[in-house]
């Protein structure tokens, strides 16, 4: 059975894309950071639907935590064929001349770093070159790498700018070797990552502002996360869907 690494699974975007991998047959591995109580609930969730799944903590901001998990993933029965690096965090929104390095650098720890030595770990189990099989790998972007997020956030937008331009080089860098790499960047998704950014009900306030008038599910962004993943998109990589409501 392949396993499917996805970073950020105890909730939201990730937990529904565990959940539907889990559902299309692969092993999933449950990453988290804090919340292990969430992550072990997933796993629960996946079995009781007959799937497969265990819960890694590590926090992919730490580069000794994600060489960690993946040797941990090593030791599971499979091999790692799909990650998907969906872990991402922003804070209390604000202007730019309010922010500070320490917060730009904890961002960037996390959605750019961490993103990053995840797809280096898993190039080096999927790639040919590496005597893998291949696979593919998905990078959870965001609408923000388009719109800036003036006055909220503009260091995660910035952040998620980062990642597509990583999702770009990574996918021309190892397309001759079995991997393909592609991102998804959603909209107003209903999750709790709202409420870090001192807004938990922000996506019903910005509603009418999306042409198709709501905001978004988890599981819609899953769904595209998953088409990523599977054969039915063979000939795609480096390509990034925006999954935002027409926003
Ligand atoms: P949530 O805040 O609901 O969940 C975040 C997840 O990431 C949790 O599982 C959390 O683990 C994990 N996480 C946070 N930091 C780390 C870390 N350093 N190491 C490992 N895991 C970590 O987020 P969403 O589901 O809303 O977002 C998922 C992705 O989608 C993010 O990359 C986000 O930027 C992106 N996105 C979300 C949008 C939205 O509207 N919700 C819109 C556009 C993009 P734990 O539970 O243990 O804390």
């Amino acid at each position: 059975m392949n396993i499917a690494l996805v970073t950020g699974a105890s909730r939201g975007i990730g937990r529904a894309t565990a959940i539907l991998l889990a559902r299309q047959g692969w092993r999933v591995a449950i990453n988290f950071a804090r919340r292990a109580d969430d992550a072990l609930s997933v796993v629960a969730e996946i079995e009781r639907q007959g799937g497969s799944a265990f819960a890694i903590q590590a926090d992919i901001s730490d580069e000794a935590q994600v060489m960690a998990m993946f040797a941990e993933i090593d030791r599971q029965p499979g091999a790692l064929t799909a990650l998907v690096n969906n872990a991402g965090i922003l804070f209390q929104q604000t202007t730019l001349e309010q922010l500070t390095a320490e917060r730009i650098s904890r961002v960037f720890a996390t959605n750019v770093t961490g993103s990053f030595i995840c797809c280096r770990e898993a190039v080096k189990r999927m790639g040919y070159h590496h005597g893998g099989s291949g696979g593919a790998i998905v990078n959870v972007s965001s609408a923000a790498a388009r719109t800036g997020a003036p006055g909220e956030y503009v260091d995660y937008a910035a952040s998620k700018g980062a990642m597509d331009t990583l999702t770009k080089g990574l996918s021309l860098e190892v397309a001759a070797q079995g991997i393909r790499v592609n991102g998804v960047r959603p909209g107003f998704i209903y999750t709790e990552m709202h409420a870090d950014g001192g807004e938990a009900q922000r996506v019903d306030r910005l509603a009418a502002n999306i042409p198709m008038q709501r905001g978004g599910q988890p599981e819609e962004i899953a769904r595209a996360i998953a088409w990523l993943l599977s054969d039915e998109s063979s000939y795609i990589t480096g390509s990034i869907i925006d999954a935002a409501g027409g926003r």
